[in-house]
């Protein structure tokens, strides 16, 4: 393979990476490179090449090279929090280049105030099959100038290529979002079935298709054709599966061509609303407000060095500390499970299943192999991760690099012997952090920290899953400005409207000292008046029921009051295992929730799989829109044997008639009809003779305007507005980036409910809702004057949820109903719902 030759991509200063004021770029982490000081203000491509991400926020873009170098380039440093003011992009995901062509243009100005520095990286990111052999430095460039030389490192061709004696194979891979987190898994779980060795190779990068990192950093994306090969005693066995794997789709069927894709998405994007001084704005992470003042958490830097003392000390090193972190995720762990605190259980499992990476491991002792420390190989291996997570365009995965930097940052202290200094916080402390790892959250105790907020950060991170699991209001992508803000600064975190507030005045103090003085008045309340029975100040029985997915809430459930549980959400007994789960397992668990709930209705819904939750032992065929595709009934009805199996588990629930049982994602009543023929099967192979109540749930547009046909054979109907609002408005529920728009009180779907309402009066059938909406406080009074008569809320907001309906007139949330159906928008539905709510004042 011929060198490369990079041209300057920017008119300016030519510096040794060195001097980039940024220990990513500077230690050299994501690879070797050069930085360029700008006197210019575009950016052009060095090369020609493909274009393979453009940051979200515009402000770095990676190219490929024709001989499958890639090269980064980072317009300035932490210019991620402007959210992209500033920058333009001329090019997206998949666009050809040629050298010279404009790939970015950026304000200098604004970067030069609001940027914490101008000195934009250009590093090549694959460094084990490049190597820089010539380059410019200390020197004026003009664009196009001689910049560097990259020549392909002898002997990693021959790694990456197919050696002989392996078995290869080449498929072409048709996952719709190319190979993230979920499809690796399941590649690296079919590799480890055999004892041959197995690969991937995609361009000129191999990773072991038994770690799912590793096959993570591929990046491997749709269309890219790449390799499989084994060398083994079952290396044919083992290329076939993985083959049939990838190209069975994993459910996640096929995509337009790469270059309509759209552009990487990489961290929480934030469109600067216009700023007011003292007030910075974020996503809210976790809901809440709280008064209190900044304490700055620093995570102080761990210094590695790059030599080893020798590789067999090294080695043990290594092997002792990640032991030792693995025991103590193991330990808090099995404590999360017995308390019951299944978001970090969830989380500290997911850290051991990267902990345990083969592939991380051996990156790690190869570096120890060649001299490095045992430090330096870890921060190396781990940062090559993070770089490629980062790189696949894919926010979900992104946010998984806090994780990985939080086991950076574990195995570092184990290694060093050192432990991280524990702080005493002030009271009220509202902790300000560039990022907050999951472990250093996990560190401090519930009622220590009255809030957070952080410069990066997305809201789906699993920092974000666990402050709203502890109850503390967070907020994350607020930009570098957080940490400009001074040590004891009184602020005030509002994380619903996703704002900070640094030095309130007294009137603005006293605001928010009122309303979390009422709020907590408001749920105190609420909860010592939670298990009255539920009616409107008129005299209206409204059900308030709660939402179970596990015997653990179906006990928090009853603890706050609920009447019944409107929605089990059957797939936790499900899901990730790779058999289902036989008929006494099923009537065992539904039995225990049953018995949880002490004789209050339970409804039991069938198993809703397909979509985006797939089980392994359920092979279903790959497809273009897996919302759209085989799901919820469409699946029972596909395989009756598993419906069969779970209607008779149900069946055996003691006493007869507590538990109810309801259909998911019904579209016609042929559905239902089929769902109650192998249901009278069951019966009579059990001998009941007794009625058993057997409902549908309204998800489809299709149910919610057939609702008379389907109330006249279902003995009850459910909304399931979650799925109901991504069908009427087709934007899918899972989209962060249509998050802040698919609301539920848009009028469309708020007339499906009207129209639910009035199918179901026909037959004196009644509508209850279990999806989100019954949890929104303020939707509440609207879905009562629409006709619903039980509401299925989280377990947590069933008191409050008990608490409003008690001070509801019915009457008035008609009116209100009346109005809301005749808005145009969702904004407009909800500004009248919370002037509704804030008169009725519960
Ligand atoms: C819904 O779609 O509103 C619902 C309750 O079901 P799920 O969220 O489980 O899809
Ligand atoms: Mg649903």
């Amino acid at each position: 393979m011929p060198n490369l030759v990079l041209s300057s991509p920017l008119k300016g200063w030519i510096a040794p990476l060195d001097e980039t004021p940024d220990a990513v770029f500077a230690e050299r982490m994501l690879g070797d490179g050069l930085a360029i000081d700008p006197l210019g203000s575009t950016l052009h491509a060095p090369c020609d090449g493909r274009v393979i991400s453009v940051h979200a926020t515009r402000h770095a873009v990676t190219l490929r090279a024709g001989n499958g170098a890639e090269i980064l380039m980072h317009v300035g440093l932490e210019t991620v929090g402007l959210g992209g003011e500033g920058f333009e992009v001329h090019v997206k995901d998949g666009d050809a280049v040629k050298a010279g062509d404009k790939l970015i243009s950026f304000d200098l100005d604004l970067l030069s105030q609001r940027a914490k520095s101008l000195i934009t990286p250009v590093v090549i990111t694959n460094p084990d099959a490049f190597q820089i052999v010539r380059r410019e430095q200390d020197h004026a460039a003009a664009v196009g100038d001689f910049l560097m030389e990259l020549a392909p490192i002898a002997g990693a061709g021959a790694t990456l290529a197919v050696a002989e004696g392996e078995v290869s194979r080449e498929v072409i891979v048709p996952l719709q979002h190319g190979v993230h987190a979920r499809p690796a898994a399941r590649i690296a779980e079919t590799a480890r079935k055999f004892a041959s060795e197995v690969a991937l190779v995609a361009v000129n990068r191999r990773a072991s298709a038994k770690s799912p990192v590793g096959v993570m950093s591929l990046a491997i994306r749709h269309g890219d054709r790449i390799s499989v090969v084994a060398s083994g005693p079952d290396a044919d066995f083992a290329v076939a599966a993985v083959v049939e794997l990838i190209e069975g789709g994993m459910g996640e069927g096929a995509a337009p061509p790469p270059a309509a894709a759209p552009a990487a998405v990489v961290e929480a994007v934030r469109v600067a609303p216009p700023s007011e001084p003292g007030l910075l704005r974020g996503v809210m992470a976790a809901p809440g407000l709280a008064i209190g003042q900044a304490v700055r958490f620093v995570s102080s830097d761990i210094a590695v060095v790059e030599a080893g003392a020798g590789a067999g000390v090294e080695r043990a090193a290594l092997e002792s500390a990640l032991a030792q972190v693995r025991a103590r995720i193991e330990q808090a762990a099995a404590q999360s499970a017995l308390g019951g605190d299944t978001a970090r259980k969830a989380i500290l499992g997911a850290h051991l299943a990267f902990l345990e990476d083969p592939e991380l491991t051996a990156s790690a002792h190869r570096l120890i192999a060649e001299g490095k420390s045992a430090g330096f190989a870890w921060r190396r291996a781990v940062g090559g991760y993070v770089e490629a997570l980062r790189g696949l365009g894919d926010r979900r995965l992104a946010e998984r690099v806090d994780d990985l930097i939080d086991l950076e940052r574990q195995v570092l202290r184990a290694l060093s012997g050192e432990e991280d200094e524990a702080r005493a916080l002030p009271p009220g402390a509202i902790l300000l952090a560039d990022e907050l790892l999951p472990s250093q959250l996990m560190g401090v105790e519930a009622g220590q920290v009255a809030g957070f907020c952080t410069a990066k950060g997305g809201p789906t991170s699993h920092v974000a899953i666990l402050a709203a699991a502890m109850g503390i209001p967070a907020i994350v992508a607020a930009g570098p400005g957080v940490l400009d803000v001074t040590e004891g600064a009184s602020l005030i975190l509002d994380a619903e409207n996703g704002t900070l507030r640094v030095g309130p005045d007294a009137g603005q103090l006293a605001d928010a000292q009122t309303a979390i003085a009422a709020r907590h008045e408001r749920k105190a309340a609420a909860k010592a008046a939670a298990h009255q029975e539920s009616r409107t100040a008129d005299g209206t029985r409204i059900e308030v029921f709660g939402n179970v997915g596990s015997l653990n809430d179906a006990l928090a459930a009853a603890a706050n009051g609920a009447e019944g549980s409107g929605l089990l959400r059957t797939e936790f007994l499900f899901l990730e295992r790779e058999t289902p789960p036989d008929e006494d397992e099923q009537a065992r668990q539904y039995q225990a929730i049953a018995s949880a709930l002490d004789g209050r209705p339970l409804i039991i819904r069938t198993l809703d799989v397909g979509g985006d939750k797939a089980a392994p032992y359920l092979p279903i065929p790959a497809e273009e829109n897996p919302a759209l595709g085989l799901r919820g009934v469409r699946v029972s009805l596909w395989r009756p044997h598993l419906l069969k199996t779970q209607l008779r588990a149900i069946l055996r629930v003691k006493p007869l008639g507590q538990c109810r049982i309801m259909v998911p994602m019904i579209a016609s009543l042929d559905e239902l009809r089929a769902v109650r023929a192998v249901l009278e099967e069951a019966k009579r192979e059990l001998e009941i003779t007794e009625r058993v109540e057997l409902g549908v749930m309204i998800e489809t547009p299709a149910a919610a305007v057939t609702a008379d046909l389907l109330a006249a054979e279902a003995d009850f109907l459910s909304v399931g507005t979650n799925d109901l609002t991504q069908y009427v408005l087709a934007m899918d529920r899972g989209n962060p980036e249509l998050a802040a728009r698919i609301d539920a009180l848009h009028p469309a779907v708020l007339r499906m409910i009207a129209q639910t309402c009035a199918g179901a009066a026909k037959h004196h059938r009644w509508v209850g809702v279990c999806g989100g909406l019954a949890s929104d406080l303020v939707a509440v009074p609207v879905l009562v004057g629409l006709g619903v008569t039980e509401l299925s809320a989280t377990a947590a907001t069933v008191p409050e949820v008990k608490a409003l309906v008690r001070a509801l007139n019915v009457e008035a949330c008609q009116a209100l109903a009346r109005q809301a159906l005749d808005q145009t928008s969702p904004e407009a539905v909800r500004d009248l719902c919370k002037a509704f709510h804030s008169k009725v004042g519960a």
